[in-house]
């Protein structure tokens, strides 16, 4: 018997047919809205809110196998009401995100956009020493908001670039302190001393807006703000204030809050490099994350567990 699940249309070319055996698969489209019927299970890009009133349009659902880490774009207690098992994609992003944020942490830090841009406006006049200098990463602090995969993983690239380490977590990663001599602080210790600060944390309840005209006024003079997390943990339009104000050094961002959308004063902003949302878009980044996500569904509705779950199975 095969099931009939819901797949984004998206992901077609980065599934092998194999990995589809057994279902009955109706792909639908970014736009699309989600429909009502008797499919099982639903496999959705993180740009769709699946909340009380589609998952109710589900009744028959079983499983949103979520092709993301995040999963703020799902109502989970509206899903775990209702029985239904939650996964997301851990790992196997990780390191294509923390090489972003790499590239951000450099972009911002020796202001590459600045230079490209002044490269093809014809205007640049040859080697100049006071030209477009910028932050020596070697005897500075790099903050990371959240030490989980990512922020580890970000870490761990850190010494090599001759950075000190400073994390905020709810709780200790004492092997991480030991492989890269990251120093736990509280947030305030973490804004007030870091060079570069970069987010790791989820969007949740929590965290949304914990980047905010106050948070930005206890950084550093000059400090760098990195985002490659999502873009509900900062208050754009302080953040926008702060890099008009020249308070703020620079922002790298990969994540919005409205998006596709962009805050208009960021993009305006000065010092700012600002990238489509492409943490995790490697080719095989993003083959392993359709992977993961259709392995969750096959495994839920052959009876077994979900490999990922984000929340502990019923009667597990
Ligand atoms: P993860 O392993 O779950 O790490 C998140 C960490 O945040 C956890 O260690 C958790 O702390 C910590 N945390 C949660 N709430 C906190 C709070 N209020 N204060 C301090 N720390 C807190 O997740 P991940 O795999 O690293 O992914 C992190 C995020 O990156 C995802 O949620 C997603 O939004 C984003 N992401 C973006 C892209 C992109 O394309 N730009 C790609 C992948 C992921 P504890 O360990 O103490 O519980």
């Amino acid at each position: 018997m095969s099931h009939r699940v819901l797949v984004a249309a998206e992901l077609r070319n980065l599934l092998e047919p194999a990995e589809l055996a057994g279902l009955d698969v109706t792909w639908i489209a970014s736009g699309e809205p989600t429909p009502r019927g008797d499919w099982v299970a639903i496999v959705p890009l993180l740009t769709r809110w699946m909340g009380g009133t589609e998952l109710k349009n589900l009744p028959k659902l079983r499983i949103v196998a979520n092709v993301a880490v995040g999963y703020n774009n799902v109502d989970v207690v509206a899903a775990e009401m209702r029985g239904v098992l939650v996964t997301n994609t851990p790992g196997v992003l990780t390191d294509a995100t923390a090489d972003l944020t790499w590239a951000l942490i450099l972009a911002t830090a020796r202001r590459l956009v600045e230079g490209v841009d002044l490269v093809r406006s014809g205007k640049w006049t040859g080697w100049h020493p006071e030209q477009l200098l910028g932050l020596e990463l070697r005897g500075h602090t790099l903050g990371l908001l959240g030490a989980g995969r990512i922020g580890q993983a970000v870490g761990r690239r850190a010494p090599a670039f001759g950075l000190r380490i400073l994390y905020a977590a709810r709780t200790a990663k004492p092997d991480f302190e030991r492989d890269t001599g990251a120093t736990r602080v509280p947030l305030s210790g973490l804004l007030n001393d870091s060079d570069i600060v970069s987010l790791h944390v989820p969007s949740s309840p929590e965290t949304k807006g914990i980047i905010n005209a106050k948070t930005l006024g206890r950084m550093k003079p000059g400090a760098l703000l990195i985002n490659t997390s999502r873009g509900d943990l900062v208050r754009e339009e302080a953040l926008a204030q702060s890099l008009e104000d020249g308070q703020l050094g620079a922002a790298g961002l990969d994540v919005y809050a409205e998006e596709p959308a962009i805050h208009p004063r960021l993009l305006a902003a000065p010092r700012t490099v600002l990238l489509p949302h492409i943490g995790s878009a490697t080719e095989e980044t993003r083959r392993k994350m359709a992977t993961m996500a259709i392995a969750n569904v096959q495994s839920v509705l052959s009876g077994k567990l979900p490999l990922t779950p984000v929340y502990p199975p019923p009667g597990t």
